[in-house]
């Protein structure tokens, strides 16, 4: 098949641009390189089937595909709130263009949506029926109220025009290719460690994610795509729960690091607890995680270890 990955240059972009190559089709890669590098895919260059297009997909492009992954949009706090206009402006406009490619082309489409549809959660664990509990006006809404915008989106293109849709709710994804300045607490921690600089714990750290390591997810992104008639939304995620600050610890234990442990403040709107409910991936995609946290980071500390000392 010839597949369009929209992001395909940032951190889960690549790795999926690179399975889908393995899996022998023909790749475009699309992106605008604003978190995305050209450094995450240069070894894809010289393969055939690979293609990459400089394209902001706030403006609509004219290709034939057979399969769309719609991953463009900045998905750090820090990078989704430096211009959170254009961030909406992405998750809408850049969501409804590659829509209508695929109502074109008869694509079938996947939306890279995530947890922060659920918001600060009043349920926990999360089940896709949940509707969330998300601010509508916030500093983090440009991103939250984004993606619920594409995600209703593709329900209403599926409905009305018969697109053939796909929703993966991703929950916290790490691993090697997270940038430098990506901002997100794996990276953010695992380089302090790595520079002996202390690791900046925002509010108490009593604050729960569940992290995923990247072969994982893009396994279940591909299972998701290839599973028949799900269109309503589903869960990726590892349901391996952690507070933050004994998150901050294991990265000082595996790391080997002498880095203090500092508190900043917790910025607005951070949600207080998060964990997937995969029960849906376990039964109808026969997908759960395989790599524990120790195991992931232990690669992603090799990555970062390998780019800051090389
Ligand atoms: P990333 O920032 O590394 O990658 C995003 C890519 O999209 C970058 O290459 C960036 O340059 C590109 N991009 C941004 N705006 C664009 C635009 N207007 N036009 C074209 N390209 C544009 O982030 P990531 O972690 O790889 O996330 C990929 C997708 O997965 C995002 O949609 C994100 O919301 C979603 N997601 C990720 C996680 C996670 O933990 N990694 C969790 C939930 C959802
Ligand atoms: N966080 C932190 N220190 C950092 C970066 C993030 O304590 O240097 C916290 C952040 O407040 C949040 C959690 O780690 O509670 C996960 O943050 P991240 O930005 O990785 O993802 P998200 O909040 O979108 O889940």
């Amino acid at each position: 098949m010839r597949i369009l990955v929209t992001g395909g240059a940032g951190f889960l972009g690549s790795h999926l641009c690179e399975y889908l190559l393995m899996q022998g089709h023909d790749v475009i890669c699309l992106d605008n390189f604003f978190t995305g590098s050209k450094d995450n895919i240069q070894h894809l260059f010289t393969n055939y089937h690979f293609e990459l297009i400089r394209h902001d997909v706030v403006e609509p492009i004219l290709l034939e595909v057979d399969q769309i992954y719609h991953l463009a949009c900045p998905a750090s706090p820090v990078h989704y709130r430096y211009n959170p206009v254009k961030t909406i402006k992405t998750n809408i406009m850049g969501t409804i263009h590659m829509l209508g490619l695929a109502k074109r082309t008869k694509a079938r489409i996947l939306l890279a949506s995530t947890s922060e549809v659920y918001g600060d959660p009043l349920i926990h664990p999360q089940p896709e029926t949940y509707w969330g509990n998300v601010n509508p006006i916030g500093p983090r809404s440009c991103y939250d109220e984004g993606k619920r915008a594409a995600e209703c989106l593709m329900m209403d293109y599926h409905r009305q025009n018969s697109v053939d849709t796909r929703i993966a709710r991703i929950f916290n994804t790490y691993g090697p290719r997270m940038a430098e300045n990506d901002g997100r607490v794996v990276s953010n921690f695992i380089l302090q460690a790595l520079r002996g600089k202390p690791l900046t714990v925002f509010g108490t750290g009593q604050q729960t994610r569940s992290f995923c390591y990247v072969d994982d997810l893009i396994r279940g992104l591909v299972q998701l795509m290839e599973t028949e008639n799900l269109h309503t939304p589903l869960n990726l995620g590892n349901p391996d729960e952690f507070t933050m600050i004994d998150f901050a610890k294991l990265v000082l234990e595996l790391t080997e690091s002498h880095s203090e442990i500092t508190f900043l403040p917790l910025p607005e709107d951070d949600p207080k607890q998060r964990c997937p409910d995969i029960t849906l991936a376990k039964n109808v995609l026969n997908w759960r995680p395989t790599v524990s946290l120790h195991e992931g980071l232990k690669h992603t500390i090799e990555y970062f270890r390998k780019k800051l000392f090389l």
